[in-house]
């Protein structure tokens, strides 16, 4: 029986890895659950899961969690702040951690999970944009197994050789990572009309069901300058050898190209249930409650070249990969505040791209040895990107 932390319980990726996990008692326990605020959610998950630990990271939802759960007659501890979030995925007693806070906030518990030498399902993929080479470095210290949840990157990691080795594409015979992208909802909006295009529009994927910010990230493409990032780190590539390939069906996930030619793809029903249950079981396969493919009412199946005119951030984020790692963790601070300002009506959709841009022109390029250097530039580059918010709305 396998303990599993979830990071993010109360979160779309948090939920569905309760789903996949509901469906296997034999295999499973739950063993913590976190949230930021949302206590109400995480008292219901606990209802029926009935873990060990509860973590509030807002410590003012912490009196209040404390009292839901005594009234729902639950015997879970319950734990808040941001340490408390560390201190349950590295616990001895956890086996598998479910990396699915969303943001920066991710990549302290992760990183502590990685440490403790766990089994880590990564969803959190800004914890590898903000800091991916100080990240892997601690992944292989520790001997963690680190498994992409992403469905792009899960996809690359089934369409690899078993015995790839991290970074040797030669040997493996690859020549292209293909990343592919549905190119979101306003992949046929007319240009002139994207500045008026609402928060309630952008998060309404046509094919996946996600978080708000993941889902505005998908509309501008940031998403896949993220996921861009996040291949390099994790399969330990050169920016070249990545190409984003716009896929807008959301079918294959992802692809390999081999230097014979052959194209190896991963295929699915958009669903994250199917890359939580692979990382859950790998290397054996388990029931995910995902409906297979029905090749017969799939009436396109199409491909194309991203547009950099329409995603203008996908640009800035290739770029920033290209850069480096402070790049990278600036961007990642920069879209964050661009997002929630454009999720809370401050600013307009075309401006998300105008606050990346001027953060990133505004901070000079250094290295970051320690994780305190990321967490530092992070700092700074909220705070510019906060300024140029002001300044736009
Ligand atoms: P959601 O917004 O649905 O959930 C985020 C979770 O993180 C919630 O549990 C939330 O708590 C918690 N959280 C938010 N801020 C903090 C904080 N400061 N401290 C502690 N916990 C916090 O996000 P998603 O589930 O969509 O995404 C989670 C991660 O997975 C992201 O990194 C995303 O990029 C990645 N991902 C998501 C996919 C998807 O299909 N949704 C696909 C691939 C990757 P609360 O409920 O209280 O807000």
């Amino acid at each position: 029986m396998q303990q599993v932390c979830i990071l993010g319980a109360t979160g779309s990726i948090g939920e569905s890895t309760l789903d996949v996990i509901s469906r296997h008692p034999d295999l499973y326990s739950v063993f913590a659950l976190t949230t930021n605020t949302r206590v109400e959610k995480l008292v219901a998950q606990a209802k029926i899961c009935r873990p060990k630990f509860l973590v509030v990271a807002d410590p003012e939802k912490y009196l209040q969690a404390k009292q839901l759960a005594s009234d729902a007659g639950l015997d879970a501890e319950i734990l808040s702040g941001p340490k408390a979030l560390a201190e349950v995925a590295a616990h001895t007693q956890t086996d598998i951690v479910m990396a699915a806070i969303v943001g920066a906030a991710g990549l302290q518990p992760t990183l502590a999970a990685v440490k403790s030498s766990k089994r880590v399902l990564l969803a959190n993929k800004e914890s590898l944009v903000m800091s991916g080479e100080l990240f892997m470095q601690a992944v292989r210290d520790h001997n963690a197994i680190l498994l992409p949840v992403d469905s792009e990157h899960n996809a690359i990691f089934q369409s690899l050789p078993l015995d790839y080795q991290y970074g040797d594409l030669d040997s493996a015979g690859i020549s292209k990572i293909l990343l592919t992208g549905s190119g979101g909802p306003f992949l046929r909006t007319p240009m002139d009309e994207l500045n008026l295009v609402t928060p309630e529009q952008a998060c309404a994927h046509p094919n996946w069901d996600m978080g708000r910010k993941i889902s505005v990230d998908s509309a501008t493409m940031m998403n896949k300058g993220l996921e861009y990032i996040e291949a390099r780190w994790l399969f330990g590539l050169q920016c070249d050898d990545i190409q984003v390939v716009l896929h807008p069906q959301s079918v294959i996930h992802s692809m390999v190209q081999y230097r014979d030619g052959s194209v190896i793809a991963q295929m699915g029903n958009p669903d994250m249930r199917t890359p939580i249950a692979h990382c859950l079981a790998f290397p054996n396969r388990i029931e995910a409650g995902v409906s297979p493919l029905d090749f017969s009412s799939l009436a396109d199946f199409t491909f194309a070249q991203p547009d950099f005119a329409r995603y203008p951030n996908l640009r800035v984020a290739i770029q920033a990969c290209k850069e480096g790692q402070s790049a990278t963790t600036c961007l990642n601070a920069a879209n964050e505040i661009a997002v929630e300002a454009f999720l809370n009506s401050q600013i307009e959709y075309t401006d998300i791209v105008r606050v990346n841009e001027q953060t990133l022109a505004q901070i000079e390029s250094r290295p970051l040895n320690e994780i305190e250097h990321v967490l530092a530039l992070d700092v700074e580059a909220r705070v510019i990107a906060k300024n140029i918010v002001n300044r736009i709305s």
